[in-house]
């Protein structure tokens, strides 16, 4: 089985894998994750890639799709079933991940799509705060810490995604609806589209989510 977990910025695309991983073995794999690391370790996508993603917009299909092949080439041999959040961005990639998945033997994906309304998105993601020690998440309107700025599970200061701050986030909004929103027309017409109301809690959503995996696969 492998699955595309998509939706808007901040319909929990990461906060869902991270449950989905430990309960199905699954692989995952976040473009936007790995398009930080590249970005931290400065290689030669980091660099291309910087700019576009702090203002916003999808970097180039050329090299997301790169960085995504050489990801799945070294887990693939060990790996049965990958969970894609963040990729297909555009209708374009689309077709760059069924060439993918032809060249590594992998069945085409099924859809979940994690549908909330944009006032949440926009506290979700302006709210977010990240430890920059643990990496754990919180939300100033959600999920406050019990002291403001410090994280609560290892007392480590908490940042802010560059690309959360309010004109980036509409910005991106605008790119979701442009670029991404009709990737989901193609898994609708191969009946293999999936939505689900994702303004629950993180339990509630994954249990929707489970729900349509069990029904289904
Ligand atoms: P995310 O962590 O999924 O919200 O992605 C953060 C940013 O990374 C996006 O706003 C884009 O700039 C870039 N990005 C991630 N995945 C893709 C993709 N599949 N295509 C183009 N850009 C992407």
């Amino acid at each position: 089985m492998n699955l595309i977990l998509f939706g808007p910025p901040g319909s929990g695309k990461g906060t869902q894998s991270e449950r989905l991983v430990s309960k199905y073995a699954m692989t995952h794999i976040s473009t936007g994750d790995a398009l930080r690391a590249a970005i931290r370790n400065k290689t030669d996508v980091g660099i291309r890639a910087q700019q576009v993603m702090e203002s916003g917009e999808l970097v180039n299909d050329d090299i997301v799709t790169d960085l995504l092949r050489d990801i799945i080439r070294p887990l693939r041999e060990q790996t049965a079933s990958f969970l894609f959040d963040g990729y297909p961005r555009t209708v374009e990639q689309i077709h760059r991940l069924e060439t993918l998945c032809d060249e590594f033997g992998l069945p085409s994906p099924a859809l979940i799509n994690l549908e909330v309304p944009e006032e949440t998105l926009i506290l979700r993601l302006t709210g977010r705060r990240i430890c920059s020690e643990c990496r754990a998440t919180f939300n100033i309107y959600f999920s406050p810490t019990r002291q403001p700025g410090v994280c609560d599970l290892c007392a480590g200061p908490l940042t802010k995604r560059v690309d959360d701050n309010p004109e980036t986030v509409r910005e991106r909004l605008r790119v979701y609806h442009e670029q991404s929103f009709p990737v989901l027309d193609h898994y609708r017409e191969l009946g293999q589209l999936y939505s689900i109301d994702a303004t629950g809690s993180t339990e509630e959503v994954s249990q929707k989510i489970a729900k349509v995996i069990e029904e289904n696969y």
